[in-house]
């Protein structure tokens, strides 16, 4: 027998429908760790970081938390963000900080559509449709540069200024990230997204390094497209697309767009990387905390379901990940879904019929 690989993962539920997902995907992943005849196994801690913790301690996190993270295989995450908790120290006390210190420059949010959801686009083949968001996710618009003039208030109004940083480097790594991606697929392209007829320095050096990056990747059909038309194209040409690569503003638009499109934000998926491995890489749906929602068993957990499957690709486990997706569709395709996209299922009921499509 094979010796047992154990993964250490730090689960941090966070807020809201957080703590529903999270204890779905963690379902999910030890069934499937239970049917693995030893071959691997998932270690877990959990964290109990987030809005509460901050009313509690005055801090989202512990202030040594990014040590305590240090050395887990990967960090599993469920939703930041509460009504009570201004949204910028919320966000940035606890998945920002982790995602900037981590240097988790790569965010995928793959837009899948998935059997029995009806997608507001109602093209008779939606199911075909399959395409990858890659975010750059350490600098651009939300590299946190800017300042406000308090003192201009009273004369004319306040000024605020927000900057987007753009490098050549961080342009670089994360083009040729979503090139090497393009290549592992079916239809091998790379759509760029950008603003540059608008936003002459910035966007214009995203251009130039793309142009450049691409002439590396001959065998990898190209596009530029600015970002505004970029937004229809996923309404009106989806079947065009493969890997979209854009900056971290407009990919966290254009990929909350795709997972509306798919069904539900409740079905998005995502994985914040740190392609190099020195520091442990982030899995988590796209939605956030869903105070609407949260505590009433009615949060769809696919998202955390397909972040669970990203984790696992990461770990090295292709064969496992595609087992989870193969359990989505299952479970889709037999009409057990959750409110959001239209069932009447709970969360528990859809994770039950998650473990029992996975056969174990
Ligand atoms: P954030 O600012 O953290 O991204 P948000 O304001 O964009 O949050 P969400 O909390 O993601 O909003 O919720 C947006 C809508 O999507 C809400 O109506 C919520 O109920 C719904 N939603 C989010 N996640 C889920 C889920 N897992 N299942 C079902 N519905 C969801
Ligand atoms: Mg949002």
């Amino acid at each position: 027998m094979t010796a047992t690989r154990t993964f250490r993962i730090a689960a941090i539920p966070a807020d809201g429908v957080g703590a529903e997902v999270v204890a779905a995907g963690r379902a999910v992943l030890d069934a499937l760790a239970a049917d693995s005849q030893g071959a691997f196994a998932f270690d877990w801690q959990e964290f109990p970081w987030g809005c509460g913790y901050y009313e509690r301690t005055g801090k989202m996190m512990d202030d040594d938390g990014l040590e305590q993270l240090r050395d887990f295989d990967a960090i599993y995450f469920g939703a930041v963000g509460w009504p009570s908790v201004p949204d910028h120290i919320s966000l940035w006390g606890l998945r920002l900080k982790i995602c900037q210190n981590f240097d988790q420059w790569a965010n995928i949010r793959p837009v899948h559509f998935l059997p029995g959801v009806t997608s507001p686009l109602r093209k008779a083949d939606d199911t075909e449709l399959d395409w990858v968001v890659v975010r750059e996710n350490s600098e651009g618009e939300y590299a946190g540069l800017g300042g406000r003039n308090l003192s201009g208030r009273g004369q004319g109004g306040e000024i605020a200024v927000q900057s987007a940083l753009f490098t050549e480097v961080g342009c670089e790594r994360i083009m040729r990230f979503a090139f090497d991606l393009a290549r592992t697929r079916t239809r091998r392209k790379v759509s760029s997204v950008t603003k540059s007829n608008a936003q002459q320095y910035g966007m214009v050096l995203w251009d130039d390094v793309f142009k450049r990056v691409a002439l590396d990747y001959p065998d990898v059909e190209t596009e530029s497209v600015l970002v505004d038309a970029m937004s229809a194209k996923f309404v009106l040409r989806p079947e065009d697309l493969s890997v979209v690569v854009a900056s971290n503003l407009n990919a966290d638009i254009l990929s909350d767009l795709g997972s509306a499109l798919a069904g539900s934000l409740g079905l998005a998926a995502s994985a914040n990387l740190n392609p190099e491995r020195r520091f442990p890489s982030m899995f988590e749906p796209v939605h956030g905390s869903a105070p609407d929602i949260a505590g009433q068993g009615l949060a769809n957990p696919i998202g955390a379901v397909g972040s669970a499957a990203l984790m696992l690709e990461h770990f090295g486990l292709p064969d496992q990940a595609a087992r989870l997706h193969k359990a989505i569709e299952t479970t889709t395709g037999a009409g057990i879904l959750t409110r959001d996209v239209g069932g009447t299922a709970t969360t528990e009921d859809v994770t039950q019929a998650l473990i029992d499509a996975l056969g174990v």
